[in-house]
């Protein structure tokens, strides 16, 4: 994935996560904001309308009770009131001048506001001190929302306010009198009747029953949030095969450990753990057997992580897993343990685990330079890991390899290479070098290998030792095999238009190439184009080649032979089932392994190998090639065992095509060789 990809996934992640979580949430709470507001205001309307109608009807009776004071006196008042009515009339200072029934007024408590209704006067309305139900303020009486608080119930005698079961709630209302002196004060009967009380209880319970309804709707929706959202956290998080982590929840989390806990008392390590025999694994048993294990494996590896700590399935068989190493030999010590319990995943199957360890310096990267915070990149890290874990491929015993900085070298260098591969292809960087191969009997040139050399633009003369097996893996060998055949043909036309003795020049081929099924066509077609004669190309094959499809192999061979090209098999001896190989392929040659040579060729045994696998090429009708002679008794022992050609430090080392030429210009003397003073 590429990084841009990568955060575009990330970002689309947190979106989704963010939308579940708190758009319902969201929704709920201004759904319920408004109902709230809507309800409140519904109440208030209904309390309003109601105190409204009572207060209406009740001014104008105090008004008119107060026009029968001044106009006919205390006993008109009584006639129309009755008895149990109950008034006081007070002069400025507030001083009672006249008072009828029990007065409970608390107009020295309260500083009451006028209540404006427009045509009522100037009345003044007072609360009762014995009962607070309502409350006078601003202008307004209104329902005292503390309803039922005790304090606001302090009536002495609940009875005296209940009668025929009609709750009465006095309130004192104020007419000034045409003498400006006095007011009059009459007590108001606010009675509450049942269909009052129903009225209110109705409005109380439906607005009760759409609270409660939106309270329930509003957690369910929350409840609802956070499931969708464990949801969708498992979807992207979890792991398919494992069911634990995935790669991109360690990636996240990983980085946020690290993040958190960024300094110099603490250092992380970054694991790859492959399970080496896995595809083999799921060969001999099935997918689901070899999902099983991965499962348990995972099991395994979280079972040896403490907290903090963190394991993840990248892909395949391979786990990326966070650990503390402050302690580099007790790091080391969990690391054995934890192969070690691995191993014993399964007690019948011998299986073997690779770690790649990539440790976490706080502050100090690669190149020395500080690493910020928001540097840390795990993923990099991971990738480290998995270098160091590479170099221990094709060992199927467990181990483990640590990131270093020879590693990082390489790495680089790898990646240089990459960089560069095809612009140089391109500019014609490549050399063709000619390594001389000659008859050790007569030391007459009998042939010649070509091998590569890069002239590099930037990083000067590099030896293919560095670069080949780069091509082989990343696939560029095949384009670096059709080159070379070109260029040889190419040199060989020319030469042999200048009139030169040309030789045979064998060329390598990569076992990369040989599973191509028309690779001999290929060859023939390049060799064509130069207008070459194929006798004078050979092609060379590694040992390793013939380790894969010996039939496909036999048919190219064959079939290059059926072209015209000799064939060679490039260092016999190197490997282990040579023998078997020259069983089944029909090859033209056979190049000794330049082992065979090293040293002092190991005593009389040594010399019955080489002499006695001479004999056995000859009798198989193959021609023989010693590479990697250097010395004279080797030259005159091969020489006098029949070895058709030496290709070796001793005649030459590969040499450009200009000094090659040469070679093949100048007679050759019968005592040739380096070391003779040629
Ligand atoms: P190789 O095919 O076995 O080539 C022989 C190597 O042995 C050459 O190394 C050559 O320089 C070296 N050599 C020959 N005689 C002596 C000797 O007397 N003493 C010592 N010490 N070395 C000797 P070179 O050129 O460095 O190539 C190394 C390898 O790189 C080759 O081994 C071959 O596997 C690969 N290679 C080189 N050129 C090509 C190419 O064009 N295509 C492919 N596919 N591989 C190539
Ligand atoms: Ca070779
Ligand atoms: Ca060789």
């Amino acid at each position: 994935m590429t990084k841009k990809n990568k955060y575009k996934s990330e970002k689309l992640l947190k979106k989704i996560k963010k939308s579940y979580a708190w758009s319902g949430l969201l929704s709920s709470i201004i759904f319920m904001s408004l109902v709230t507001v809507l309800l409140i205001m519904m109440l208030n309307a209904a309390l309003s309308y109601t105190i409204e109608s009572w207060m209406s009807t009740e001014y104008d009776r105090v008004s008119y009770m107060a026009k029968l004071y001044e106009s006919s006196g205390a006993a008109e008042v009584s006639k129309y009131d009755g008895d149990d009515g109950e008034y006081l009339v007070v002069d400025k200072s507030g001083t009672p001048v006249y008072e009828h029934g029990e007065n409970t007024c608390s107009m020295e408590e309260f500083k009451a506001e006028l209540y404006s209704k427009p045509d009522a006067g100037q009345i003044s309305v007072y609360p009762d001190s014995k009962i607070s139900i309502f409350e006078v303020k601003d202008n307004k009486i209104s329902m005292n929302m503390m309803l039922f608080s005790r304090d606001y119930i302090r009536v002495d005698n609940l009875d005296s306010f209940i009668q025929n079961g009609i709750i009465r709630y006095p309130i004192w209302m104020g007419v000034p009198l045409s003498d400006g002196e006095h007011t009059f004060i009459g007590c108001s009967r606010f009675n509450i009747d049942k269909a009052d009380i129903t009225f209110i209880v109705v409005i109380a319970s439906v607005i009760a029953v759409l609270f409660l309804i939106m309270v329930i709707t509003f957690i369910w929706r929350l409840i609802r949030a956070f499931i969708n959202q464990r949801k969708v956290s498992s979807l992207v998080f979890n792991d398919e095969v494992t069911l634990g982590n995935n790669w991109m929840y360690f990636r996240i989390k990983g980085e946020q450990i690290l993040r958190r806990f960024y300094n110099r008392k603490n250092r992380y390590a970054v694991l790859d753990i492959d399970f080496v025999n896995y595809r083999n694994y799921c060969v001999c048993h099935s997918v689901e057997e070899g999902d099983n294990k991965l499962r348990m494996i995972h099991k395994k590896i979280d079972s040896q992580l403490s907290t903090g700590e963190l394991s993840g399935r990248y892909a395949s068989s391979n786990f990326a897993v966070l650990m503390r190493a402050d302690n580099e030999d007790a790091f080391k010590a969990r690391l054995n343990l934890l192969l070690f319990e691995l191993e014993k995943v399964d007690s019948v199957h011998k299986l073997g685990f690779h770690i790649g360890v990539d440790y976490i310096d706080p502050e100090i990267d690669k190149n020395g330079k500080m690493i910020k915070r928001k540097d840390i990149d795990i993923e990099k890290c991971y990738n480290n890991a998995c270098a160091a874990r590479v170099t221990l491929d094709g060992n199927d015993e467990s181990g483990m390899a640590f990131f270093d900085d020879k590693l990082f070298e390489e790495q680089k260098w790898i990646d240089a290479v990459h960089e560069r591969q095809l612009a140089a292809l391109n500019n014609e960087e490549f050399v063709v070098y000619y390594q001389p191969k000659y008859n050790p009997s007569t030391n007459t040139l009998k042939g010649a290998e070509a091998l590569i050399r890069w002239q590099s633009s930037d990083l000067g003369f590099i030896p293919p030792g560095r670069f080949i097996p780069i091509f082989e893996k990343n696939g560029f060998i095949t384009e670096i095999d059709h080159y070379m055949i070109r260029h040889v043909a190419r040199d060989q036309k020319a030469w042999l238009d200048k009139g030169f003795n040309c030789v045979p020049v064998s060329v390598n081929v990569s076992r990369a190439h040989f599973i191509e099924e028309d690779l001999a066509e290929q060859i023939r077609d390049i060799v064509d184009a130069e207008g070459a004669p194929h006798d004078l190309i050979e092609i060379e094959l590694t040992e390793s080649a013939f380790f894969d499809d010996k039939k496909a192999l036999i048919t190219t061979i064959s079939r290059l032979q059926g072209y015209g090209f000799a064939v060679s098999m490039d260092d016999f001896g190197s490997g282990y089932s040579s023998l078997n190989s020259l069983k089944d392929l029909p090859l033209n040659v056979l190049k000794l392994d330049a082992e065979f040579f090293r040293g002092d060729m190991e005593g009389d045994r040594g010399e019955i190998v080489i002499s006695e696998t001479i004999r056995l090429a000859q009798a198989l009708n193959m021609r023989t090639v010693a590479e990697g002679v250097e010395i004279r008794e080797q030259v005159d022992f091969l020489a006098e065992h029949g070895c058709d050609m030496i290709q070796g430090y001793y005649y030459a080392k590969p040499m450009p095509a200009s000094e090659y030429e040469q070679r093949m210009k100048e007679p050759v003397s019968e005592d040739s060789g380096e070391d003779s003073g040629k």
